[in-house]
């Protein structure tokens, strides 16, 4: 299948910096990482995962037959204990982490994701936005546990309070997902500066109505225009057939 690859990044309007980082090595390796941390301990927190976690899945285009979930599941490890070292050693970036969501696609119809936090992958089908990851978060858990509604969950005011993150704590519990993929289907990572902003039934209003540059522009428009309160980010891959070549004359 044919990929085609747009990306956005956006500071929002109430903060300064930008601590979300984007991964996008075509037409395999995706991933976004959301940071926290004091001063610009976020920022680093989440581009030195992104670069620990590529290093980490090295093995994905240099071996033959590798085991993609055991190779992805080791990367964060290592990205966990490089955050987490980093964070021991330098008082300024004590309780430093940050979130990583990961896509690989070997390009054999198939999809893995890795993840850990509250940055997501969607899968848009057939006009359905699905979420494939679980948020590790405290409202996400109540949701799940049938306390909370998805619409109390959205504007809950503990929302973003993180159950695991990469760089916290000594050890993670990454979710690994794999699933098959269709022609016309659109993968979007993102961090919750857009699902914060913008329901699920809104993203897919979008997806459905534009192609893929008018889509993201819209996308980073609306979170804008319903607050832009955090740092905006997100990676769409949008999968279509390979055409045949009809000019043989
Ligand atoms: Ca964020």
């Amino acid at each position: 299948m044919k990929i085609t690859v747009t990306s956005r990044t956006h500071v929002g309007k109430v903060r300064s910096n930008n601590e979300d980082s984007l991964l996008i090595r075509e037409p395999y390796l995706f991933a976004v990482a959301d940071g926290m941390g004091g001063y610009a301990a976020g920022e680093i927190a989440s581009r030195a995962t992104l670069k620990a976690f590529e290093i980490g899945t090295y093995k994905l285009r240099h071996e033959q037959d590798a085991d993609a979930e055991q190779i992805l599941a080791d990367a964060f490890d290592k990205a966990n204990e490089h955050i987490y070292l980093m964070a021991g050693r330098n008082q300024a970036y004590a309780g430093m982490g940050t979130t990583l969501t990961a896509l690989y696609l070997p390009g054999d119809s198939t999809a893995y994701a890795a993840h850990v936090g509250d940055s997501r992958l969607y899968l848009y089908r057939n006009g359905t936005l699905s979420q494939v990851t679980h948020d590790h978060s405290y409202v996400a858990d109540l949701v799940a546990k049938g306390k909370l509604t998805d619409k109390e969950a959205f504007s809950h005011p503990q929302k973003n309070m993180l159950l695991q993150a990469i760089g916290v704590e000594e050890h993670i519990r990454t979710d690994i997902i794999h699933f098959a993929l269709e022609a016309g289907d659109i993968l979007l990572l993102c961090s919750d500066g857009l699902t914060d902003m913008l329901h699920d039934c809104e993203i897919a209003d979008i997806l459905q109505h534009n192609d893929l540059v008018v889509a993201a522009d819209t996308l980073i428009a609306e979170a804008l225009a319903n607050g832009g309160r955090d740092n905006v980010s997100f990676i769409m891959i949008s999968l279509s057939a390979v055409e045949e070549d009809g000019c043989n004359e």
